[in-house]
């Protein structure tokens, strides 16, 4: 029997033609420290096939580790502190200490969109026309988003791979992310027993009807559960509901590229 998905790029649902075939890895590289493919003791994700240009299209992959590494940070209470420009309320100043992240390289900081302002004099940065023109940022909204559009890219390639055997047509996904995530962590028992992609990367899969999915996937300090909702279903007041104190957020599109335009939305 034929792989129905073979021939389907799973970021954009269209067809793949010759001379455009890339593999893309359902577990991203960048989440993980260990070499793939398969190792003893873990479980190994496979690759889908995409177009080259889909596959490239999702850069934002790249920053996954970042992301999670800086939410975690935020989350803390050492290192960053937010401050109002003294005689220009309007501005709000988020200061990070750079020596916290060490991890971060120059490019990092232009992706979240960090002011490196170390060979600066305060003089300069504290002179409101050096924010003219300077994108306005929320480090942790960036920060979760990236890393809630890569998690929720890998869930539904393993879904894809895994489960469903086919690239659904249109996607609604609820993702309620939590940050301070350990190990110790399990679903184990409720959603049945899974080994780890890596050391603190682990997926839990469960079908909850003909048409929903519940997928926990916990990637180092964050744990972030994802409903898969694969029919024509508003399942958002349902889910608020359920996770009453905590973000909500929808994606709604017609495929997993659409997480790079339209992206989500806060219930
Ligand atoms: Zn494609």
């Amino acid at each position: 029997m034929t792989d129905p998905t073979a021939v389907i790029c799973y970021l954009c649902g269209l067809p793949i033609k010759d001379g455009s075939f890339s593999d893309d890895h359902a577990v991203p590289v960048a989440l993980m420290a260990r070499t793939q493919p398969k190792a003893k003791g873990f479980d190994y994700g496979g690759k889908l096939p995409t177009h080259a240009e889909c596959n490239n299209r999702f850069g934002p992959e790249t920053y996954v580790a970042k992301a999670i590494d800086l939410l975690e940070f935020l989350a803390g209470t050492e290192g960053h502190h937010d401050y109002q420009h003294r005689t220009h309320p309007h501005i709000t100043i988020k200061a990070l200490d750079s020596s916290k992240l060490p991890k971060f390289a120059r490019r990092d900081m232009a992706f979240f969109k960090f002011l490196d302002v170390r060979d600066k004099d305060y003089a300069e940065f504290s002179d409101p026309e050096f924010f003219v023109g300077k994108p306005k940022t929320n480090p942790t909204r960036d920060a979760l988003y990236v890393a809630m559009s890569v998690l929720a890219k890998s869930a539904a390639a393993l879904l894809i791979k895994r489960d469903l055997h086919a690239v659904p047509s249109a996607w609604r996904i609820y993702a309620v992310p939590y940050s301070g995530a350990t190990d110790a962590i399990s679903f184990d028992e409720p959603l049945g027993l899974t080994k780890s992609f890596d050391t603190g990367i682990h997926v839990w899969r469960k079908q909850l009807g003909d048409t929903e999915w519940f997928v926990a996937f916990r990637a180092k300090s964050i744990l972030l559960y994802l409903v898969f909702v694969l029919a024509d279903k508003d399942m958002g007041p349902m889910i608020r509901q359920i996770f009453n104190d905590s973000q909500v957020h929808e994606f709604t599109g017609s495929c997993l590229n659409d997480l790079l335009t339209t992206g989500w939305r806060q219930l």
